[in-house]
């Protein structure tokens, strides 16, 4: 697994929506990818806003990116 196949499934882990094998490929590629596990750590906080406005569906973009600009402010990734 790369980079972009972790970041295309990281939701579907999130979500808990993988297969096995493949939660077992994004757990092994997240324990290997500084980059990668700054990413999921960001979306796991992000969808925790997200149960915390009482909603477990995806936002809508305008949401998401004010939501996003907030967590960026609180806490800048370190590899940025
Ligand atoms: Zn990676």
């Amino acid at each position: 697994m790369d980079c972009d196949d972790c970041v295309e499934k990281l939701y579907a882990f999130l979500d808990k929506e993988l297969a096995p094998t493949e939660r077992k490929e994004v757990a092994q590629h997240l324990a290997d990818c500084g980059d990668c596990d700054d990413n999921f750590v960001f979306e796991a906080r992000f969808l925790e806003v997200l149960r915390d406005c009482g909603t477990s569906e995806i936002a809508p973009a305008e949401v998401r990116k004010r939501i996003v600009e907030r967590l960026r402010r609180d806490s800048p990734p370190s590899t940025l």
